[in-house]
């Protein structure tokens, strides 16, 4: 049963790539969520396989979710419980020493989530954010393959030297054709995205979209959104700074705020909105587009907020915002 497991998951791989391509060519909606959908819930169930075989290769106690009552009876009947993907993204990175890039372990995580909300009919994504999360989801996969299965022959502990079947090396070599051409159409894609957005806004100053993670979305357009030219997505700049913070950052105001510390949004020094963070040593406000170099933000011993002070005026600042010191001074 283990021993089939790498050319399974290799399988659900291919097929996944397939789906993608069907649904990039699909000709109506309908069409192309169904094939999406199909692509998920396949290219999950792939990846895991995988991963679940490398771990087994270094170690068969690996693949247990509870690796102390791992016993290879259990084992040979497949009568176990098998770690979840999470924690073999974390085991294989702890245990066997293979390193994901931060990029790569993000897109892996966040395929995983989709692949939960589509499976529960509760996604909000567009079918093109998707499609773009699901293809960086399976250029990590191919890095990931071609890093530990390529022209390799492992040994298994306890077992002999094995080498790829010949089954297992027409699938790898599948994988590798029918990606390749989909990350030619991916990267087509994006430079038009990138060329699109670049006429409203300077390259420079275009962010990470909450929803596909390319970096092609323009903050504060002319209709005052937030606008993602790759995928789509559309928000005000309050929310597509909290779903920037969520989504891109990793941070969460609920547990953030239960333990305690402070959620980091702060209000806009020059439209008052609640849109700005912090960001590559400066301060981005997603509503007005204003950016200010880090260390030109000062935050208020009264209320809190951000102020902005110039670096030939730091001498004379007080510590109060422009609101507070009025406030101040009419009160005397
Ligand atoms: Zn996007
Ligand atoms: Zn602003
Ligand atoms: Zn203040």
């Amino acid at each position: 049963m283990h021993e089939s497991m790498l050319e399974n998951g290799l399988d659900f791989i291919l097929n996944a790539a397939n789906l993608l391509k069907k649904a990039e060519d699909a000709s109506n909606a309908e069409e192309k969520e169904k094939a999406l959908k199909y692509c998920m819930l396949h290219l999950s169930s792939g990846i895991e396989l995988i991963m679940k075989f490398r771990l087994y290769i270094d170690n068969w106690t690996y693949i247990f979710a509870d690796m102390n009552k791992a016993n290879r009876r259990d084992l040979d009947n497949g009568d176990l419980i098998t770690v979840d993907y999470e924690r073999c993204i974390e085991r294989l990175n702890t245990l066997c020493d293979i390193e994901f890039s931060e990029e790569n372990k993000k897109y892996l995580k966040s395929l995983r989530r989709n692949r939960n909300k589509v499976e529960h009919f509760i996604t909000d994504a567009t079918t093109e954010a998707l499609e773009v999360s699901i293809n960086n989801a399976l250029t990590a996969t191919l890095i990931f393959l071609q890093n530990n299965y390529e022209d390799m022959s492992f040994s298994i502990k306890d077992m002999e030297t094995r080498k790829l079947t010949e089954k297992e090396k027409n699938l790898l070599s599948e994988i590798i054709n029918v990606v390749s051409s989909l990350q030619e159409h991916h990267k087509e894609a994006l430079t038009l995205a990138v060329k699109q957005a670049s006429m409203v806004s300077l390259e420079s100053e275009l962010v990470e979209c909450p929803s596909c993670r390319e970096k092609t979305m323009v903050i504060s357009d002319s209709n005052d959104k937030c606008h993602c030219y790759m995928c789509g997505y559309e928000a005000k700049g309050e929310t597509a700074a909290r779903e920037y913070l969520f989504n891109i950052e990793g941070v969460d105001e609920y547990s953030i705020v239960k333990d305690g510390g402070e959620y980091p949004l702060y209000i806009c020094p020059e439209c008052g909105k609640e849109s700005l963070i912090e960001k590559d040593n400066t301060y981005v406000c997603f509503s007005c587009r204003m950016i200010y170099p880090a260390t030109e933000i000062q935050f208020c011993s009264e209320c809190n907020n951000p102020y902005w002070v110039a670096k030939d005026e730091r001498e004379d600042d007080i510590g109060l915002c422009s609101a507070c010191l009025k406030y101040k001074i009419e009160k005397y």
